[in-house]
């Protein structure tokens, strides 16, 4: 298999085709992009490595395709914009060059369609393990993105989803539960994280989040980000949170639901804030997303928790990869 024959067959399996604002595609030296009037460009990049973020033997080719493209994207969903285009570059062992390759294309594939996604380009190249590194290119009605950097005193504080089930199929992955058959449905939110992409440009276009992160590395760091960046300090409800359901047969392992929930990584749920006098206009579910208010924006700079002992302020302690978990 040669280079071009590789980039021919990444081409037939991922949507690739030209639109009016992509005039040259995959093929020429590099892509043309010509943004739409009243757009703003929003783009972002984000590596995807075997043994890092992933483990051949424990997670299948279609994860690894599907994962990494929704890992990528939700940064775009979290500015608020739509996703358009993705960039692919690809290192691969050469005896993944067969099916895996095929199976891992079609899991990109697959949320690339369902997103109205398109592959604008890429490099490939052979390496000693699986790396992707995707860039994603969104785009924004003019001045709509919406930043870390805007939540004030008194906003409420949302989140979007289910907090703690990607890191609970993480541990049942690492603990070597996962081919258990009833650990099966648990695996989910780890193997295909949702894409908030819809929530986030309802958000934006309603003019209704005043700052929005998303939950890459757990609650307890991200919403110190966001925090940091709007120069504020928030009070959570410990009650509030939407925690993963751990089933009764999983409780001789100990797994505690709230712990899960404050610094579980990668459950790519939306973390955002609105002013007061907009949050009515908010419905439970938006965008196919369930909404849950947590807290609210309050001045200063600590991040506090308030649990049945009274409040406590709540660490970091979610995922840093220099730090480690
Ligand atoms: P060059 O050698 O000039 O960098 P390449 O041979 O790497 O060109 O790429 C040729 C064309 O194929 C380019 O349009 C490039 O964007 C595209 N391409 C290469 N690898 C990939 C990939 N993994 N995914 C998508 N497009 C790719
Ligand atoms: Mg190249």
């Amino acid at each position: 298999m040669d280079e071009l024959s590789l980039i021919k067959r990444i081409r037939r399996r991922l949507p690739s085709a030209v639109t009016p604002s992509l005039t040259t595609g995959i093929g020429d030296d590099a892509a043309v992009l010509r943004p739409p009037r009243g757009v703003e460009w929003v783009i972002t990049t984000d590596g995807f490595l075997e043994n890092v973020h992933f483990l051949a033997n424990a997670h299948p080719p279609d994860v690894v395709g599907y994962k990494a493209l929704a890992r990528a994207t939700s940064d775009i969903a979290a500015m608020g914009a739509r996703p358009r285009y993705f960039l692919l570059t690809l290192g691969l062992p050469t005896h993944r060059l067969g099916t895996w390759l095929d199976q891992m294309l079609d899991g990109m594939a697959r949320l690339a369609r369902r997103h109205g996604m398109r592959l604008a380009g890429g490099d490939t190249l052979r390496n000693a393990s699986v790396v992707l590194s995707l860039t994603v290119i969104g785009e924004s009605p003019t001045g709509r993105s919406v930043l870390r950097s805007g939540a004030r005193p008194g906003d409420l504080v949302f989140v979007s989803g289910t907090l703690g089930g990607a890191q609970l199929g993480l541990e049942l992955v690492l603990r070597g539960l996962y081919k258990e058959r009833t650990a099966r449905p648990l695996l989910r939110p780890h193997f295909y994280p949702p894409l908030r992409d819809r929530l986030g440009a309802r958000l934006a276009a309603a003019q209704l989040a005043s700052a929005m992160i998303d939950l890459s590395d757990g609650l307890s760091t991200d919403l110190g980000h966001l925090c940091r960046a709007s120069g504020v300090g928030a009070r959570i409800e410990l009650a509030r949170l939407p925690a993963v359901r751990v089933p009764p047969a999983l409780a001789p392992h100990g797994f505690a639901p709230q712990e899960l929930a404050l610094h579980g990584g990668e459950d790519y749920e939306l973390l955002f804030t609105v002013p007061p006098q907009k949050a009515r206009r908010l419905s439970p579910t938006l965008a196919g997303a369930k909404l849950t208010r947590i807290g609210e924006v309050t001045r200063g700079k600590d991040v506090v928790l308030v649990g049945p002992e009274g409040e406590r302020l709540l660490e970091p302690r979610g995922w840093d990869h220099f730090r480690g978990g």
